[in-house]
């Protein structure tokens, strides 16, 4: 099943003189982890706030073709263009590059709940959300804390349980470690590998460190001035790194070094993709 379709998807922000997205056509399956690279500038960010209609409900300019979000429980299909965009949000989950960006409350609980008590559930299905949500993020332990205490990687694993609450089916990632230190991108890493393991979370994300992607994701598509112009496993990406390298995407120094052994030695897999891509 396709969690969300793009079909002859054209964006152009308004006084812009050209469209950001330029004919995209996506399918992502449910329970897929999606990656997007691109140069800086080429539609990254634009194409995911098209994922849960931000664009073009609240970011308006010209649009046109569609994005068809399918919430897997019920199989209902919504065109993100007639649908607004908190119905929307309850099915796809958008996490920004800045977590200071996204939190408002006083409390890492307060933050967490502050989303569910608009969604008029009862009390206890609240409790049993926030207690799932500070356990995945690893912040048990801090919920009465206020959350600019708390180091970047722990403000950033809060911000995406504020999102997890509304038990979202798909998560939508654009940068989310860009902000963060080693040990905070490393600990934000480990929450989206786990979202999409062990609970069967749909992600979309865009790194323009790429190599997680390469290691993690089942499927990446390049996108350069709004069109996807390379689309596959990350192994086939792998193969093609000097295309991706001229667009201006930054290919982790391990595949090179890869692509080079290989080369040089076709009988002989001297490394995994795995033991290069670790970091
Ligand atoms: P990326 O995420 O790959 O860096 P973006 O989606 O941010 O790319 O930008 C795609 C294109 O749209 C760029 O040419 C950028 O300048 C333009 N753009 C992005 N945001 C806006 C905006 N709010 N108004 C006008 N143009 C924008």
């Amino acid at each position: 099943m396709n969690v969300i379709e793009a079909k002859g998807l054209r964006f152009k922000y308004r006084r812009s003189q050209k469209y950001a997205l330029g004919g995209i056509d996506l399918k992502v399956k449910k329970g897929e982890f999606l990656g997007i690279v691109g140069p800086s500038g080429s539609g990254k960010s634009t194409l995911c706030l098209t994922f849960n209609g931000i664009i073009p409900h609240s970011i308006k300019g010209e649009f046109e073709g569609e994005v068809v979000v399918t919430d897997p429980t019920t199989e209902e299909k919504y065109s993100t263009r007639e649908t607004p965009v908190p119905k929307l949000s309850t099915i796809v989950g958008l996490v920004l590059q800045n977590p200071e960006s996204q939190i408002f409350n006083m409390t890492v609980e307060e933050e967490v709940a502050f989303a569910l008590e608009n969604l008029g559930l009862p009390r206890e299905e609240i409790l049993r959300r926030i207690e799932w949500a500070l356990r995945i993020a690893g912040l048990e332990d801090k919920r009465e804390e206020f959350p600019p205490s708390l180091s970047g990687g722990e403000q950033q694993r809060l911000a995406i349980a504020a999102i997890l609450a509304m038990k979202p089916q798909v998560l939508v990632l654009d940068e989310p470690t860009t902000q963060l230190d080693p040990a905070g991108r490393k600990s934000v890493l480990e929450m989206i590998s786990k979202l999409n393991a062990d609970e069967g979370i749909t992600v979309i994300m865009v790194d323009h460190n790429t190599s997680f992607l390469f290691r993690r994701a089942d499927r990446i598509v390049a996108i350069h001035e709004g069109k996807i112009v390379m689309e596959g496993t990350p192994r086939k990406l792998v193969s093609r790194a000097e295309e991706l390298k001229e667009i201006g995407v930054k290919i982790p120094a391990g595949i090179e070094l890869y692509n080079e052994l290989s080369r040089a030695n076709p009988e002989t897999q001297v490394l995994t993709l795995d033991e290069i891509l670790y970091e």
